[in-house]
């Protein structure tokens, strides 16, 4: 991706800190279904949970291609670990730093920044998955304080979370212009967070579901006026979408070169693999695919950071980039042979962890939608 030669120094010390720190534990957490609690303290003194975080309140403020820099990199490494990552610095900060006023920033940031209060976001429901308007908690206004109820569930981040953006219904009767997003706690009384969902891939990083039962939030944690959620969350999750796809990039980039690599060392049939004109069209297709992504993941960064609202071109990209990786990786498996299915490779816990592009942050359906829908407004 374009970037500052600041933020490219930045990516050659994360990949750095992949390579060494993260890299030898990542069969351990995928194992384990955990992240290490050293590896969190050393992604804490890297700087890593903050980097999207305002400079003034602690972190190092890097914009939308900067993040998508980084989730490149962090796109060759544990999906699990780059996930609690890019959930942090991504959708669970977003709504804080843009809605957030002075106190609630001074209150958050700083520790969010320094990786003591890790975040998550919490939108979606047992009734409002792709159509998160369905919501049903509530949040009724009683003197100064909002009275929660209701559930959420999926939550990445939330076996480790202390600060959860929620939305929550404030006023029915104005549909989406009556969900609000409140910054709930970990510890609140009413406030419960369930067991961790086990999953097929994003090992180690945790997902669980939230229950909301007379919950009191402090009316101060209201993030921008009420109604505001919705149009916010919609927001989070344009730019959340274009990340996800640089991710998918950097995945693709470490399939790529590993399949190369195994090309070139395995022999059958009395050549190489790499000699086999069929392989290296498969090769060539893939970083086809990886190119094409990164083109459409550039455009939407470039769209939004002018300021645009790029809702066309982050569908677009997610949509290519996410169905691209599931490309990618398919063909990397049927590269290595039996090997692709082997666990020590890797490549088999890269093929179920790329499920995941394809649902949340919106699924591909709901990515069609979308698009379909601008080509069809009415003028
Ligand atoms: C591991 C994981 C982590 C997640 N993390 C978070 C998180 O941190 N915060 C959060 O709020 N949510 C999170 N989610 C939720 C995720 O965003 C939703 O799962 C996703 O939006 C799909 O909703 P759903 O699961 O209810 O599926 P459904 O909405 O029930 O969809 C089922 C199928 O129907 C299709 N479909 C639905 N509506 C339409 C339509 N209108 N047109 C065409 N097809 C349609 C879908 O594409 C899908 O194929 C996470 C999910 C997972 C699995």
């Amino acid at each position: 991706m374009a970037v500052s030669e600041e933020v490219r120094l930045l990516c050659d010390e994360v990949a750095k800190f992949v390579r060494e720190q993260v890299e030898p534990r990542s069969r351990w957490i995928e194992e384990n279904d955990a992240i290490p609690d050293d590896l969190i303290k050393l992604a804490r003194d890297m700087g890593l949970f903050g980097l999207t975080i305002p400079e003034e309140y602690g972190g190092s403020g890097l914009d939308l291609a900067g993040k998508c820099a980084i989730e490149e990199v962090m796109g060759q490494t544990n999906y699990g670990f780059a996930t609690l990552i890019g959930n942090h610095t991504g959708i669970s900060t977003t709504g804080i730093t843009a809605l957030g006023n002075e106190a609630q920033k001074k209150k958050f940031l700083p520790k969010m920044a320094s990786g003591e209060w890790v975040g998550a976001f919490a939108l979606t429901e047992p009734q409002a998955g792709s159509d998160p308007a369905a919501m049903r908690t509530t949040a009724v206004k009683k003197g100064d304080r909002y009275i929660l109820n209701g559930e959420k569930i999926y939550i990445t981040n939330a076996g480790l979370a202390q600060v959860f953006t929620v939305m929550a219904i404030t006023d029915k009767s104005k549909g989406i212009k009556g969900i609000s997003s409140f910054v709930v706690e970990r510890g609140t009384p009413g406030f419960g967070i369930g067991k961790n969902e086990l999953k097929m891939g994003m090992h180690g990083c945790t997902t669980a579901p939230l229950s909301f039962t007379d919950c009191e939030v402090p009316a101060e944690n209201l993030l921008g006026a009420e109604g505001m959620g919705y149009v916010q969350a919609l927001k989070t999750l344009t730019a959340g979408r274009v990340t996800v796809s640089a991710r998918c990039c950097g995945m693709m980039d470490k399939l790529i070169t590993q399949t190369a690599e195994y090309m070139k060392t395995r022999s059958q049939g009395g050549k190489r693999l790499a000699e086999h004109q069929g392989l290296q069209w498969m090769l060539a297709d893939m970083a086809v695919a990886r190119d094409a992504a990164r083109g459409l993941t550039q455009r939407a960064i470039d769209t939004l950071m002018r300021g645009e609202r790029g809702t066309m071109e982050a569908s677009t990209a997610k949509v290519f980039s996410t169905e691209a990786l599931g490309r990618v990786v398919d063909a990397a498996v049927q590269i290595h042979g039996g090997m692709g299915y082997m666990r020590e490779v890797g490549i088999e816990t890269t093929f179920r962890d790329a499920r995941i592009v394809r649902i949340y942050e919106g699924t591909s359906e709901i990515q069609r939608n979308i698009i379909a829908g601008l080509l069809l407004k009415d003028d």
